[in-house]
This record gives C-alpha cells, sequence and structure tokens, in this order.
C-alpha cells in the first residue's frame, strides 16, 4: 500500500519537472546586437590609438596638417561609432517589439491553457472523483490495487499534461519579460551612448575647424604648412591629367569612345550658395589658395549627398591634406570634376558612374575651416570656371 503510494508520488514529482521550453525564431537575435559591439569595441580601439597620435602631436604647429589628417580620422571615427549605436538602438527597437507580440501570445496561451484546468477540475467535482487517495484506500486486494493504479495513472498523465504546459507557460512568460527587461535597459543605455557621442563629433568638428582658423590666424608661423599645401594640390593637379590622358588612350584602345565633349554638367549637390568664386581671391583668413581653381558650395553640412556632375570613370578617390577625402571624375581626355572636403567617399578609382550618382557626403575634411563642396572642372587640361556652366546660384553676400 505504501509502495504504491510512493510510486505515485513519484510519477508526480516527475511529470512536474518536465517543463517544455519553447524557442521561437526571431528575426532580430541578441546575436546581430552582439555582432554590432563586437565592431564597436574595434572602433573604440582605432578611437585610442588616434587619441594617442593626436596628442603626441599636440604643440607642435608644423605638423598642423598632419594634426588634421588625424582629427578627420577621429571624426569619421566617431560618425562610424553613431551608425553602429543607431544600428544597435534600431536592433533593440526589433527585439522589443517582437518579444512584446510573444509575450502577449503566451500569455494568450496561458488564460487558454488555465480555463482548461478549471474545466478540468470542474468536470472531476462533478464525478464526485476529487480524491485520488480515496480511489486508492478503497483498494481490497493487491491485485485490486493495481488495476486502480492503471485508471489513476491514466486520469493524472491527462490532468498532469494540462498543468505541466500550464507550468511551461509561466516560466516562458517569466523568460519573456526578464528578456524585454533587459532589451529596454540595454536600449535605453544605448540612446543615452548616442547622446554623449553625438556631442563628442560635434565638438570634434569644430576642433578640426578651429585648427585650420588658427592655422590662418597665425601665417608666419604656418607659412611653411602653406606652400606644403600648394605644393601638394600642383601634384595632385599634375596627376590627374596623366591619370585622365591614360585612361582616354586605353579607351581608345580598346574601341571606345573617350567621349571628349565639353559642358553638359549638373550640380553636384542641392545647394546653389556659392561661398567663393572661382579665380584671384584674398584668400579666406590667410589660408587656402589665394589663386582659387574651383568654385565653394556653402550650406551643405556634414550630410548632403555630393553627385558626379556628369558621367565618367572615377581616377581618384583618397585623401590629402589639401583636399581632404577627394573624389576625381575623368569624362574623357584632359577633362575632369574634381570633388573636395568630403565626410566620406562613396566611390572607388576604377568605377564608372552615371549622371547624378552619389560620389560621397559633405563634410570639412583637409584643408578647411567648415562644411563646404569645393569643385573643380577642368577641360582640356586646365581648370574652368564651374559657373560659366552652372546656372541658378545665389552668391553669398
Ligand atoms: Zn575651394
Amino acid at each position: 500500500m505504501k509502495r504504491a503510494v510512493y510510486l505515485l508520488l513519484a510519477l508526480v514529482l516527475a511529470l512536474t519537472l518536465t517543463t517544455a521550453e519553447m524557442a521561437p525564431a526571431l528575426a532580430v537575435t541578441q546575436a546581430d546586437i552582439d555582432a554590432l559591439k563586437g565592431d564597436a569595441s574595434d572602433l573604440t580601439s582605432q578611437k585610442k590609438a588616434l587619441k594617442k597620435k593626436l596628442d603626441e602631436l599636440a604643440d607642435d604647429k608644423s605638423q598642423a596638417m598632419a594634426r588634421k589628417q588625424l582629427l578627420d580620422q577621429q571624426i569619421s571615427n566617431t560618425s562610424a561609432q553613431i551608425q553602429n549605436v543607431e544600428a544597435q538602438i534600431a536592433s533593440y527597437a526589433d527585439l522589443i517589439a517582437q518579444t512584446e507580440a510573444e509575450l502577449l501570445d503566451a500569455q494568450q496561451r496561458e488564460q487558454a491553457q488555465y480555463e482548461l484546468f478549471c474545466a478540468r477540475v470542474r468536470a472531476m467535482e462533478e464525478r464526485g472523483a476529487v480524491s485520488y487517495w480515496s480511489v486508492l484506500f478503497k483498494a481490497e486486494s493487491f491485485t485490486d490495487l493495481l488495476g486502480r493504479l492503471d485508471i489513476i495513472n491514466e486520469i493524472m498523465d491527462s490532468d498532469q499534461a494540462v498543468i505541466d504546459k500550464l507550468q511551461a507557460l509561466q516560466v516562458e512568460i517569466e523568460n519573456k519579460k526578464t528578456t524585454l527587461e533587459t532589451s529596454k535597459t540595454e536600449s535605453e543605455a544605448a540612446k543615452a551612448d548616442l547622446v554623449s557621442k553625438k556631442s563628442e563629433l560635434d565638438s570634434q568638428r569644430k576642433e578640426a575647424n578651429a585648427l585650420i582658423q588658427s592655422l590662418a590666424a597665425n601665417e608666419n608661423e604656418t607659412e611653411a604648412a602653406i606652400d606644403g599645401l600648394e605644393e601638394e594640390e600642383a601634384a595632385i593637379q599634375a596627376e590627374i591629367q596623366r591619370l585622365s590622358r591614360k585612361l582616354a588612350q586605353e579607351q581608345a584602345a580598346q574601341g571606345q569612345s573617350s567621349n571628349a565633349a565639353l559642358g553638359g554638367y549638373i550640380w553636384p549637390v542641392s545647394s546653389h550658395y556659392i561661398t567663393s568664386t572661382f579665380g584671384g581671391r584674398a584668400s579666406p583668413g590667410g589660408i587656402g589658395s589665394t589663386n582659387h581653381k574651383g568654385i565653394d558650395i556653402g550650406r551643405v553640412g556634414y550630410t548632403s549627398e555630393i553627385h558626379a556632375a556628369k558621367a565618367g570613370t572615377v581616377i581618384v578617390s583618397q585623401y590629402s591634406s589639401s583636399y581632404g577625402n577627394y573624389v576625381v571624375v575623368s569624362h574623357g581626355s584632359g577633362n575632369t570634376t574634381l570633388y573636395a572636403h568630403m565626410s566620406s567617399r562613396k566611390v572607388t578609382a576604377g568605377q564608372y558612374v552615371n549622371q547624378g550618382d552619389v560620389l560621397g557626403i559633405t563634410g570639412s575634411t583637409g584643408n578647411s575651416t567648415g562644411p563646404h563642396l569645393h569643385f573643380e572642372i577642368s577641360e582640356n587640361g586646365s581648370r574652368i570656371n564651374p559657373l560659366n556652366y552652372l546656372t541658378g546660384y545665389t552668391l553669398a553676400g
């Protein structure tokens, strides 16, 4: 008699401990967010290395342009960090929405299961078979007891399954609530991080622009830097002409037309606000070319798309001290357009671009005191005034 009761208790215990774990497939998983966090940690290492190099150059005016290059890299690093954090926040939002939907679903299933459980209890009460024990204690012989035990097992298996499901659902609901809490906390932390990174980016941009402005204020001390920039610009122009002619020759050798027709340019940015025209000008604040070979287009901020003014092949996409991040597109032998001071470049050398394709994003990299697009057109090897072609502009007052 006692053995049978122990058997029964063991059975009840075993069934109670068996809970089915639910593992629904998520569109966004914590693993995706962890991968983003891995990228963020790489960016943090890069940031530390840049900071160290910057500190080494801190008070050396002759190294001003090298310092500006590092500041430009720092700005692009912070921008990448911001994009990373924004991606994390978006993933958390997806994860939270999914978990909330799953939680609601689990709660509805729990409610249904609870109703089923209540119906079972009511049925038992109606049958008057509330106590398993009374069934067992009425056994008149060992054979009778075994027979009664089988009956009870069947009843219990069915009832226990209802209870098991209910318990599994309660565990699932608790897990979902924990996941939801964690995701919400981490999302809030990422949002706070975003705010601080944006303010960091803002001060880094100010520092970079102020550095070039301070060079202008101390012209004597920085004459070497200016001379260096003008030499660099001349070397870049010679290289552009060489590459443009080489490309045209290669295209001709392959029987392709080099499309050397002149003109036909569109505005490279949506702003048509000219802050500096082509030709001789007083060097703004002392620095910058005194013989301006392009136009400066302002009111572009750090986020405007820069479009190819005309179809062609990208022959240069790189960074230089003077132009910062810049791109040159060749439109035939000696005919090129140049786009300078970009925050980021979106094309690589050798790539064919259609008119209007995005080449990069505006910025203030290189020899620049604030965000603008420096735009040049070369025809037959000489830089010409882009405003000969581009109309509908406003001159800064
Ligand atoms: Zn310019």
